[in-house]
């Protein structure tokens, strides 16, 4: 990273480096989950529900890219290994093993649920810090995260009706 850029952030860099890494992981984690959850989903509704799955499947993961754009700028490194995403991960990984679209819906409300918490508590970290930049990354993020939770209970809500 450029060294006036990293000046701005100062001594709280590091922190926020680890901070963003486990929140890629998170992504990655999101983003297998909805992808292979549209390959599989069946029953009411599952057209629908297999094009929003895959919708959010490509925000996950353009998350998960200004992310480890960001912690390289910050002069970190995004997380290397795929052992090391199962690990660092706040959220986990809930495989979609009942197919129903109902039941697909639901864990992913859990999970969006699960990254609205983790970006709130990372802002509130960052709020008063000098890095305006990665705060306004995450806060663009956390919108994204509250559409997520949005849609699907509107799904869930019309899967019932
Ligand atoms: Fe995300
Ligand atoms: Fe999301
Ligand atoms: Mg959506």
């Amino acid at each position: 990273m450029g060294k006036a850029g990293r000046e701005i952030v100062g001594k709280s860099a590091d922190e926020t480096i680890k901070l963003l890494n486990k929140a890629l992981a998170d992504e990655w984690l999101a983003y297998y989950q909805y992808w292979v959850g549209a390959q599989v989903v069946s029953g009411k509704m599952r057209p629908e529900i297999e094009d929003e799955l895959k919708e959010h499947a490509d925000e996950e993961k353009k998350h998960a890219e200004m992310l480890a754009k960001r912690i390289v700028q910050l002069g970190g490194k995004p997380i290397l290994e795929f052992s090391d995403l199962i690990k660092q991960a706040n959220c986990g990984y809930d495989a979609p093993k009942n197919p129903s679209t109902a039941a697909i819906v639901a864990q992913n409300i859990q999970g969006e649920r699960c990254a609205i918490a983790i970006y709130s508590s990372i802002l509130k970290k960052l709020k008063g810090s000098d890095d305006y930049i990665t705060f306004n990354l995450v806060r663009k993020i956390l919108e994204d995260e509250v559409e997520h939770e949005e849609d699907l209970e509107n799904l869930a809500e019309d899967l019932k009706g």
